[in-house]
């Protein structure tokens, strides 16, 4: 690359200052602006090795809450993507036990969820009927969500979980009432 008797118009990559350059490679239009720049790309790297850091910590949070036996309901909600509500409701019903250790304490059993989780299968009997998608048979996720007090998010997890049939009408997802009663009154 070159040096060249022409001075080459160029703009400061760091005060966006037009200046003649003596080589294509000059990228600053002072010793000042070089140096500026090379402390910010500094200061970059340092945030950037902070970031990682904290996605390390975190990463290892996450490894150690799915050994614990019991942990918090914000970190149920996390790993497995259901309401607190939800996981209130099923601490309520026995469902899955916990301990109530004060105000916002409550922990709860890891394997608990982890089987509501992994061991519901729906009777094979279940897949011969036909979806009823007849209006008054059908809830639809808005109605599902106030019925079981569960947010959207739950609900679509759930239906995709336990692959109920759905029926998309202009913008509503209708779900049969039957299945999806099957599926949220054991919560
Ligand atoms: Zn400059």
């Amino acid at each position: 690359m070159g040096f060249s008797k022409l001075k080459i118009p160029r703009v400061c990559e760091h005060c966006s200052k037009p200046f003649e350059a003596k080589t294509v490679t000059t990228r600053f239009c002072s010793a000042s602006c070089a140096n500026k720049a090379r402390k910010e790309r500094k200061k970059l790297e340092k945030i950037q090795k902070q970031t990682e850091g904290l996605l390390l910590k975190y990463s290892n949070k996450i490894a150690e809450t799915q050994t614990r036996e019991f942990i918090s309901v914000s970190e149920a909600t996390v790993m497995f993507g259901i309401s607190k509500d939800t996981i209130h409701r099923m601490l309520k019903r026995g469902i899955i036990s916990g301990e109530n250790l004060g105000v916002r304490l409550t922990r709860v059993r890891r394997s608990d969820l982890e089987a509501l989780f992994t061991g519901i299968k729906m009777p094979a009997e279940e897949k011969k009927t036909k979806p009823i998608f007849e209006i008054g048979e059908c809830y639809t996720i808005s109605d599902i969500c106030a019925k079981f007090y569960a947010d959207p998010a739950t609900v679509n997890n759930a239906i995709k979980r336990h692959k109920v049939p759905t029926k998309k009408v202009g913008s509503f997802v209708y779900a049969p009432k039957n299945l999806i009663d099957k599926i949220f009154d054991g919560l």
